[in-house]
């Protein structure tokens, strides 16, 4: 066990499930954005990095848990695995919920890899550049990478797939902004469902610069119907989360018994919790096994009632 993660709060799918396929940190780009820190491993051959049977056991396991999606993501490119396209399509049968893959696009070049990820509902490709420099810039790629037959791989990839396609373009102040026309071009060029645009929010490869929410906005003027990637704005309705700090200022409970209580859907019950334990309000303990939630700290009327 341990190929999937999670679930974790996405900005862009909600509460999600991810499943790793990679070995840390394998992928064909370098980005200077890029979370996970350098490149060491940058391939650009496919390979086996996991046991599929193992992945396809753990997916299983975790099936009845809630989350929205189940993220084909993780530890550098998915499509570098050679089993993805299977373990997708396993997956699909396994889970109720859709399933995702977040992808750098540079492999959808090939009609192979198109035809894998096209088992998923979604996919969230990325696009950061539309000229040698910014693809340079940016995202280091492996030495055969060309930009023109990713954005035209895009291309083919939207012809053939007929779920959602999430495109997404990630700006980095006096790297890529400064062609963003070509980039906007080239996007809309690919036909996606969606166009988000991401700056930098997390802790970078490099010591990169994030573009300011108003340069953001400004950047919707040349992206014209592409949408911002919200902020971490996950909140819980005061209502829910009155309720939900009344009941386990008296008790512990199981999320199940905190479905039950308050009536909530499995998906938007564990999102409550993780927000409130990110806040501080309540944390989790196993009782007999089980995971269970209970106050941080007391609310002053409790107290005052024992
Ligand atoms: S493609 Fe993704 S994993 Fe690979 S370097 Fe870029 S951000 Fe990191």
């Amino acid at each position: 066990m341990g190929y999937l993660f999670g679930p974790v709060l996405s900005r862009r799918l909600g509460l999600s499930m991810g499943v790793d396929l990679l070995k840390h940190k394998t992928c064909n780009l370098d980005c200077i954005y890029c979370e996970l820190g350098r490149t060491r491993c940058l391939t650009r051959y496919r390979d086996r990095f996991v046991p599929p049977q193992k992945v396809l056991q753990e997916i299983k396991a975790r099936r009845s848990e809630p989350f929205d999606y189940l993220t084909f993501a993780g530890s550098g490119e998915p499509t570098l695995s050679l089993d993805l396209g299977k373990i997708v399509a396993e997956a699909r049968e396994i889970v109720e919920a859709p399933v995702a893959v977040i992808t750098n696009s540079t492999l959808l070049t090939s009609p192979a890899v198109r035809r894998e990820v096209a088992a998923a509902d979604v996919v969230l490709p990325s696009l950061d550049a539309a000229s040698v420099e910014s693809f340079r810039a940016i995202n280091r790629p492996a030495s055969d990478l060309k930009i023109d037959k990713i954005i035209q791989g895009l291309k083919d990839f939207r012809k053939e797939f007929s779920g959602e396609i999430w495109l997404e373009v990630m700006l980095v102040k006096g790297i890529n902004d400064r062609d963003a026309e070509l980039i906007a071009r080239a996007a809309e060029s690919t036909e996606p469902d969606r166009i988000q645009l991401n700056t930098v929010v997390r802790t970078p490869a490099e010591p990169v610069e994030p573009l300011s929410e108003e340069e953001m906005k400004k950047m919707l003027e040349i992206f014209p119907g592409a949408e911002l990637i919200p902020d971490w704005d996950w909140s819980v309705p005061p209502a829910t989360r009155d309720k939900l700090l009344n009941l386990l200022s008296f008790e512990t409970c199981t999320l199940e018994e905190i479905c039950g209580r308050l009536d909530l859907a499995g998906s938007d019950a564990i999102k409550y919790c993780k927000i409130m334990e990110r806040d501080g309000l309540i944390s989790r303990r196993l009782c007999g096994g089980k995971l269970c939630f209970q106050v941080a700290v007391k609310p002053y009327y409790n107290q005052k009632k024992i």
